[in-house]
């Protein structure tokens, strides 16, 4: 691969895929196999209270049921812990970061931001006497946040107002997924992150990283979202609608659908290189609704 273009799928193995998640994964792929670029795996196995050791090997193949091919060697989160302590280390030392020895209720007592209290600032200066470290917050500022996102448009965050100091290692130890994420897109050279329209809140998050950090910040498109009649999200909670152990191709016309591409009937039979064929020949990002949700009927 030679066009320079790196995208990546990067699922959470707290349960097996579903057609929600075979849309991040198809958009993700298309988007980067339609530039001749190249479309990496990554495992985030770092939140391992919720991991289940068993949704790995069933994502892996979904993914090649599918036909969904990555590139090069998958990448594990939990493998990679030393760069993410390195980073930390980085953000402490030049003062973007700070130990907090809140309990997790003594952060909760701030204003309300958009997910929820914002830190109220108590270890900010360094730790009051007597406290010992919990977590590792970043400092954030004032600074208004843009990400042109090349779906849902122009996004915008204040930090300090939106969101505040937020955790980056958590009082357990884990390493937050904001934090890791950045680190790895990073390591991994990912220049267009393509991903579900939830995580969209969480980019500025991670652009405030890639500063404090150094680094380059990739392309964003955030897809729409799959919701069923009643709102949820066809996630890992209630209304997951299941992949089917048949008719790969008829499920990835069905994601090309709601992704706003327009395949021929023909191809809902066909095997499944020939609608990937079609899907990479006919890719236009351009078409996917601007939209956070889309319902099914
Ligand atoms: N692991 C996250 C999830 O499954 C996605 C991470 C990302 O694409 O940045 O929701």
């Amino acid at each position: 691969m030679t066009s320079g273009v790196v995208g990546r799928f990067a699922p959470s193995p707290s349960g097996a895929l579903h057609m929600g998640s075979l849309v991040a994964a198809l958009g993700s792929f298309l988007q980067a196999r339609a530039q001749g670029g190249a479309w990496l795996l990554r495992i985030d196995d770092l939140d391992t209270p919720r991991v289940q050791p068993w949704a790995i090997t069933r994502i892996i193949d979904a993914l090649e049921f599918f036909g969904l091919r990555w590139d090069g060697p998958i990448v594990y989160q939990d493998e990679r812990r030393t760069a993410y302590a390195r980073a930390i280390d980085h953000l402490k030392h030049s003062g973007r970061a700070f130990d907090c020895g809140c309990t997790r209720r003594e952060a909760r007592s701030g204003t309300v931001g958009i997910e929820g209290p914002i830190y109220p600032g108590t270890c900010r200066n360094g730790l009051p006497a007597g406290r010992s470290p919990r977590s590792v917050r970043l400092r954030v500022d004032a600074c208004p946040i843009e990400v042109c996102d090349a779906v849902q448009g122009v996004y915008t965050q204040q930090l300090d107002r939106d969101i505040g100091d937020f955790v980056i290692r958590r009082a357990d130890g884990i390493v937050a997924y904001q934090l890791a994420t950045v680190v790895d897109d990073a390591y991994q050279g990912v220049t267009e992150v393509v991903r579900g329209a939830d995580l969209l809140s969480s980019t500025p998050r991670q652009i405030a990283l890639q500063q404090a950090l150094g680094l380059d910040t990739p392309r964003y498109a955030h897809l729409p979202v799959i919701t069923d009649a009643n709102g949820d999200k066809l996630g890992k909670s209630t209304g997951a609608i299941a992949l089917q152990p048949t008719k790969p191709a008829a499920q990835l016309c069905a994601c090309l659908q709601w992704l706003g591409q327009a395949p021929p009937n023909t191809l809902y039979d066909a095997d499944i290189a020939r609608v990937l064929h079609w899907a990479c020949d006919n890719w236009a990002l351009a078409q996917v609704p601007r939209v956070a949700e889309i319902t099914r009927r």
